[in-house]
């Protein structure tokens, strides 16, 4: 890989910026509160689903010391349905990092953002860069894939090695001043919307045209290199949504580990028949007056895959060890994520 295009790049970019950038709320000033939450939100979710979310956020929560205090409940509801909980988990416990060891500001510098709490390498350069104009490169998967295009390079950017490497490379080139926070976003912005995933690149639109490799060489859809991933584990879960009256039953699940902390209808790790199902329930003492199937969902995690089978059933009283929550207080105040959106559906009027 060499830096050279790297270094050609920044000024056309930079200016294509300007010129093009698109107006989202974080963008409004430099703030580098802003910029963190902006930056958690959008690893792994489309800008567009961000906007309500990060408004919504920023109003309950528009200081660090606001988000340090957060209601723990508050906070998943806030974030529910945006996935990844130990984004919203980890920022709280970065906030109180930096209320205890910054005063309530965000420190400056990449190396000193790297020691908060759920802050990595890409999200330490994002917000040193953009608020505080460092040199620093932030190399998320936009970045990585633009980079390897204008350097018509087959490196596997699944590897921690290429990254590192683009990173330093990027670091030799970076601009200084407020150039410094534009060749980020300019990079950013050109990865979201010109040059995009697969064999579409939108090359006729990019500054970069001139200088790009992949361009030249006519494979720009072969780049960037990824080796395959493992398969996902696939787990079959049966759910039972049980009613008693108007209310609903719900759990919290453990504090650590998948979804740890938010809420969920009970589950059985198996797929069960109507007729296992209500064995199941009899087997345990629960008495119903009916069970009836709700469908069939999939829910696909990171690495893991839920195929889960739902049953409402209607229950003569409440089962001790669970809540029983009414179809608004589940909207309003119980953080559900998105994989039971389905079954949650299934029990609306
Ligand atoms: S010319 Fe095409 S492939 Fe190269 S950086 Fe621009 S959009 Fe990406």
């Amino acid at each position: 890989m060499q830096k050279n295009v790297l270094l050609s790049a920044v000024d056309p970019l930079c200016d294509w910026y300007e010129k093009n950038k698109k107006q989202y709320p974080w963008r409004e000033k430099r703030d580098a509160y802003r910029i963190w939450i902006s930056e958690v939100m959008l690893q792994q979710t489309r800008t567009a689903a961000v906007i309500p979310y990060y408004e919504r956020f920023l109003s309950a929560f528009p200081t660090v010391e606001a988000l340090a205090s957060a209601p723990d409940d508050l906070l998943m509801k806030l974030w529910e349905g945006l996935g990844y909980y130990s984004r919203a988990r980890n920022l709280k416990k970065g906030a109180i990092q930096i209320m205890e060891r910054f005063g309530g500001a965000l420190p400056k510098t990449k190396a000193e953002l790297k020691t908060i709490a759920g802050i990595g390498d890409y999200t330490a350069g994002a917000i040193a860069s953009m608020a505080f104009f460092e040199p620093a490169s932030a190399v998320d998967g936009n970045v990585l894939r633009v980079c390897m295009r204008l350097l018509g390079s087959d490196a596997d950017i699944s590897k921690e090695q290429t990254k590192r490497a683009l990173a330093a490379m990027l670091d030799a080139v970076y601009p200084t001043g407020e150039r410094a926070a534009l060749f980020t976003e300019g990079l950013m912005e050109l990865g979201e919307a010109v040059c995009i995933p697969g064999g579409e690149a939108r090359c006729a639109l990019c500054p970069l045209t001139e200088l790009c490799e992949a361009r030249a060489g006519g494979i720009t859809h072969l780049l960037p290199a990824k080796s395959a991933k493992k398969p996902r584990k696939i787990l079959e879960r049966t759910l039972f949504i049980f009613q008693c009256g108007d209310r609903f039953g719900i759990r919290k699940r453990p504090e650590s580990g998948l979804l740890a902390g938010l809420y969920e209808f009970p589950a059985e790790e198996a797929a069960l028949s109507e007729k296992e199902a209500s064995a199941l329930l009899c087997s345990r003492g629960i008495a119903f007056s009916s069970l009836t199937p709700l469908g069939e969902a999939t829910h696909i995690f990171t690495h893991l895959e839920w195929r889960m089978t739902g049953y409402l059933v209607t229950l003569e009283k409440e089962i001790d060890g669970l809540i029983f929550a009414t179809r608004e207080a589940l909207s309003a105040v119980y953080a559900l994520p998105s994989a039971f959106r389905f079954f949650k559906k299934a029990i609306e009027p």
